[in-house]
């Protein structure tokens, strides 16, 4: 579904789950999408070759799955993000898959992923390895034309995660900042709780009257209330976590399975997330005195 922004900006947003994204069209004299989480379906009727630039939030393959599809476009990223698009293993290290067999032990990672690798799009890979990717830089001004967006880098989700502000039009695209019930995700590497919270302030301090986000259908007006209420998320998660291991003295399996991050897990990549964003809180606890590890086990003091 096509929403207008302005009279040359819109927000596509995705009929699909998870591996896809909603992507912003930006018609001027240089042409350009925000983030390709979409399919040949998902291009409606546009037509890839008139695309010049194609501007990545951050690595993930849910809004780089469509880079390939437009043949003329240049690919602009944050520069720390260019290594992940660039390398199989380097994309795999970012997102912890190095820590699966220890967090996810007798789960076959393989056929999990191949069940929920990009559905529907066959032979769509995030990038052409062989074309030239341009860096991206905090605070710099990206001039389409009569549009101009400024990058801000947004760490947190990951390191070189970017939103996009429109200044003329008042709007700022999210990416992930993204606003779902299930959200925020901390969960690799390089992310980091305290930095997403930090990003979301940000965001926040520039009040922007408009906001769209990769994950939720809907142009959210007035957001400051929801980007507050998404922030408090995670020190609500810590003191949750802090509060159970002062009860029950346990290891990260048992943590997972105590879901005091996700509901549920639908998939054993649930799991594996919130197992990755526990360890989050559990070192930035282990740091302020308030759990003590002792092996496997942590204790809330
Ligand atoms: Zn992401």
């Amino acid at each position: 579904m096509r929403v207008q922004i302005s009279d040359n900006i819109s927000i596509m947003f995705t009929e699909q789950g998870f591996t896809y994204s909603n992507w912003l069209l930006i018609d001027d004299d240089v042409n350009a999408v925000i983030d390709t989480g979409l399919d040949r379906e998902g291009l409606q009727d546009i037509d890839p070759r008139s695309i010049d630039l194609v501007i990545n939030s951050h690595y993930h393959i849910d809004h780089t799955r469509g880079n390939n599809l437009f043949p003329n476009a240049q690919i602009a990223i944050y520069k720390s993000e260019i290594a992940p698009l660039r390398s199989k293993t380097e994309y795999a290290v970012r997102n912890s898959l190095d820590e699966w067999e220890r967090l996810m032990p007798g789960v076959d990672f393989i056929s999990n992923h191949r069940e929920m690798r990009f559905p529907g799009s066959g032979s769509i890979k995030p990038l052409d390895n062989g074309k030239e990717i341009i860096p991206l830089y905090d605070g710099q001004i990206i001039d389409f034309g009569r549009t101009k967006a400024e990058v801000l880098l947004t760490p947190g989700h990951t390191a070189g995660h970017c939103c996009f502000l429109f200044p003329d039009q008042d709007f700022i695209f999210c990416s992930d900042i993204c606003l779902t019930r299930a959200g925020p995700w901390y969960g690799e590497h390089l992310a980091d709780p305290s930095e997403m919270m930090r990003s979301i302030d940000r965001i926040i301090g520039i009040k922007p009257k408009r906001i769209v986000s990769s994950h939720i259908h809907e142009v959210v007006e007035d957001p400051i209330p929801r980007l507050a209420e998404f922030k408090s998320r995670i020190p609500m998660r810590e003191e949750r976590l802090w509060k159970y291991v002062k009860e029950n003295p346990c290891d990260i399996h048992e943590l997972a399975g105590a879901n005091l991050i996700y509901r549920s897990h639908p998939t054993v990549f649930e799991e594996f997330w919130e197992k990755l964003m526990l360890q989050k809180h559990l070192a930035h606890l282990k740091q302020q005195g308030l759990v003590i590890q002792d092996g496997d086990f942590f204790t809330g003091i």
